[in-house]
C-alpha cells in the first residue's frame, strides 16, 4: 500500500489583523520531503500518529508537505497553491497511491475563499480522481461543510479539548484507510450541522456538558456498522455564511444510519446549548485573587481574548496596564509579541536598563502600546519544546526573544506569535511558573492540561480582543441567522 502524506494546518479568525502568510507558516512549520518523518516520528502529533499505523503494516510512505501556522486571519492564496503544487507533483511523480492521508484543521478560511479546507479539498479530487482515497484527521474545532464531505472519504476529529489525543486521531484515520484499501470496511459518511456557535471556555470535553455530548459520540461508536462518530465544537470566530457546531458519523456502508445517528447526536448538542455557560472575570477581581493567594502555586490568568491558539496576534497590553496601574508588586509572567520592542532590548542589552513601547501595535483596535521602564534580564533565540501534554515533543519558535523586568513583572517580548499554554515557554527563558503568583497565559483551556500541575485556581479575564467569548463585542456580520447564541430559536434536527 502507497501512502501520500500532507499537513496543511491552520485555524482562521476572521477578526484577526493577521494574515496567514508564507511567514507566518514558515516560522511554524513548513517542510518537504524525508524530512518529514524524522520531523514528526514519534511525536504526539497526528502525523505521528499517521506514521505509526503506517509503519506497523510496513506500507510505503511518501512524505510529501507539512505546513502549519499558528492560528490567526485568513490564509494567502500562495500559501495554499505551494502545498497544493507540491502534493500534486509528489503524485505526478510517484503515480499509483492507494490514499492521499491529510491532516488538516477544519477551520481555514483563505484570502479567496471562505470554505478554505473544502475548496482545497475539491481541487485535489478533481485531479485525483474517485478511485484514490482521501482520508483526513480534523481538529475539534474544524467547520464542518458539505464541500469538505463530498471531497474525502474519511474524516475523524479530536476527542478532546485540551487536544490531548492528536496521536490517537491519527492513528485512528490511518488505520481506517488502510481498512477500506483492504476492502474490509466501506465508510459512508454524513454529517448533522447546527444553527449554533459556543464559547471555547465552556467547552472542555472533561467536563459537563461537553462530556455528555463526547460519551454519546461513544455510544454511538459502539453501534453495529458504526466505525466513527465525531463531535465538532466549530471555531468560534468565524465569519462566514455556512458557520456552526455539527456531529459526523461514519458507518459500514449504511447512509441511513450514519444519517440518523449523527442527527440524534446533534439534537442531543442542540438541547443541551443553555448548559454551556461561561461568564469571564473583571482583571480586578483575577488580580484580588493573586493577591489574596495563600497557597505556594501561582494563579493563571487566561487572556482568552488574545488568545494566539484561536487566532489572536498576542500583543494586548490589556493586562500588563491593570497590573501597572494598580502598582501590584507580585511577581509575574506574561507574554507579548512585538518584533519592535524586542530589537529595542536587543539594542539596550543585557543587564542594562531602557524605555521600551510595548505591545498593541498589531491588534490596533484592542489594545494600545505603552511604555515601560525595564532591565534586559535575558536574551534567547526563542525556540523551546511542547512538553505537553498536547503536541509532546513539538518545536516551537518564537524568533528573537527578551525578558525584561518591570518592577516584578517579567515581560516575554517575542518576535514571532506562538501558542501560549504550555509551560515550556517561560521554561525555556529560565522563568519556573512555581516560583511567580501570577502566570498569564493566552488560551481559553488549552492551558489546563499543560499546567494541571502547577495550579488548579485560573481565571479567564474580560479583557478586549479577536477572541474574546463576548461574542457581542465583535462584528459578526456575514453568519446565517438565527444563529445561537446571537438568536434563540426552536430548531429541527433533520434525519
Ligand atoms: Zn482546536
Amino acid at each position: 500500500m502507497r501512502f501520500l502524506l500532507a499537513q496543511f494546518q491552520q485555524e482562521s479568525n476572521s477578526f484577526s489583523p493577521v494574515s496567514g502568510t508564507m511567514e507566518m507558516f514558515k516560522n511554524n512549520c513548513l517542510i518537504t520531503g524525508e524530512e518529514i518523518l524524522s520531523y514528526f516520528e514519534g511525536t504526539q502529533t497526528e502525523m505521528g500518529g499517521f506514521i505509526k499505523a503506517l509503519r506497523e503494516i510496513n506500507a510505503e510512505i511518501i512524505p510529501s508537505v507539512a505546513a502549519s501556522s499558528v492560528s490567526c486571519g485568513p490564509v494567502k492564496d500562495d500559501v495554499c497553491e505551494f502545498v497544493f503544487s507540491k502534493i500534486i507533483e509528489d503524485i505526478g511523480k510517484e503515480g499509483g497511491i492507494d490514499c492521499l492521508l491529510l491532516c488538516l484543521h477544519g477551520a481555514m478560511l483563505l484570502e479567496s475563499q471562505w470554505d478554505g479546507t473544502g475548496w482545497f479539498l475539491e481541487r485535489l479530487r478533481s485531479i485525483i480522481g474517485k478511485d484514490t482515497l482521501i482520508a483526513c484527521s480534523l481538529d475539534f474545532h474544524a467547520n464542518l461543510t458539505e464541500k469538505m464531505l463530498q471531497n474525502s472519504d474519511i474524516l475523524i476529529g479530536y476527542k478532546t479539548y485540551p487536544h490531548i489525543d492528536l496521536v490517537e486521531t491519527g492513528y485512528k484515520t490511518a488505520q481506517l484507510a488502510i481498512r477500506t484499501i483492504r476492502g474490509e470496511v466501506k465508510p459512508v459518511m454524513k454529517m448533522s450541522k447546527l444553527p449554533m456557535i459556543l464559547k471555547s471556555e465552556a467547552s472542555q470535553t472533561d467536563q459537563y456538558p461537553m462530556n455528555a455530548i463526547i460519551k454519546h459520540a461513544n455510544e454511538i461508536e459502539e453501534r453495529e456498522d458504526i466505525i466513527s462518530a465525531s463531535v465538532f465544537q466549530v471555531q468560534p470566530w468565524l465569519n462566514v455564511k455556512d458557520t456552526g457546531c455539527s456531529c459526523l458519523v461514519i458507518s459500514d456502508g449504511s447512509a441511513s444510519k450514519a444519517q440518523s445517528y449523527s442527527a440524534e447526536l446533534a439534537r442531543h448538542f442542540w438541547e443541551m446549548r443553555h448548559e454551556f455557560r461561561f461568564e469571564p472575570v473583571p482583571v480586578h477581581y483575577a488580580i484580588q485573587k493573586a493577591v489574596e493567594n495563600k497557597k505556594s502555586s501561582p494563579v493563571i490568568f487566561a487572556d482568552s481574548a488574545d488568545g494566539t491558539g484561536s487566532g489572536s496576534p498576542g500583543d494586548s497590553t490589556a493586562i500588563l496596564s491593570e497590573l501597572l496601574a494598580g502598582n501590584i508588586m507580585l511577581k509575574t509572567y506574561l507574554s507579548v509579541v512585538d518584533p519592535e520592542a524586542v530589537k529595542c532590548a536587543i539594542d539596550t542589552g543585557v543587564s542594562n536598563t531602557g524605555r521600551f513601547l510595548i505591545g498593541g501595535k498589531i491588534d490596533k483596535v484592542h489594545s494600545k502600546p505603552i511604555w515601560v521602564t525595564g532591565k534586559v534580564k535575558t536574551l534567547s533565540d526563542g525556540n523551546f519544546v511542547l512538553k505537553g501534554p498536547q503536541s509532546t515533543g513539538k518545536t516551537c519558535d518564537m524568533g528573537r526573544t527578551a525578558v525584561i523586568k518591570v518592577n516584578e513583572i517579567y515581560i516575554v517580548l517575542m518576535e514571532n506569535s506562538v501558542n501560549n499554554w504550555d509551560p515550556s515557554l517561560y521554561r525555556s527563558l529560565g522563568l519556573e511558573p512555581m516560583d511567580a503568583r501570577i502566570v498569564v497565559v493566552k488560551s481559553p483551556a488549552a492551558f489546563r492540561a499543560a499546567y494541571a500541575d502547577i495550579s488548579q485556581e485560573a481565571y479567564i479575564v474580560d479583557t478586549p480582543g479577536v477572541s474574546s467569548a463576548n461574542f457581542h463585542r465583535l462584528p459578526f456580520d456575514k453568519i446565517t441567522r438565527p444563529m445561537y447564541p446571537f438568536d434563540d430559536f426552536d430548531y429541527e434536527v433533520v434525519g
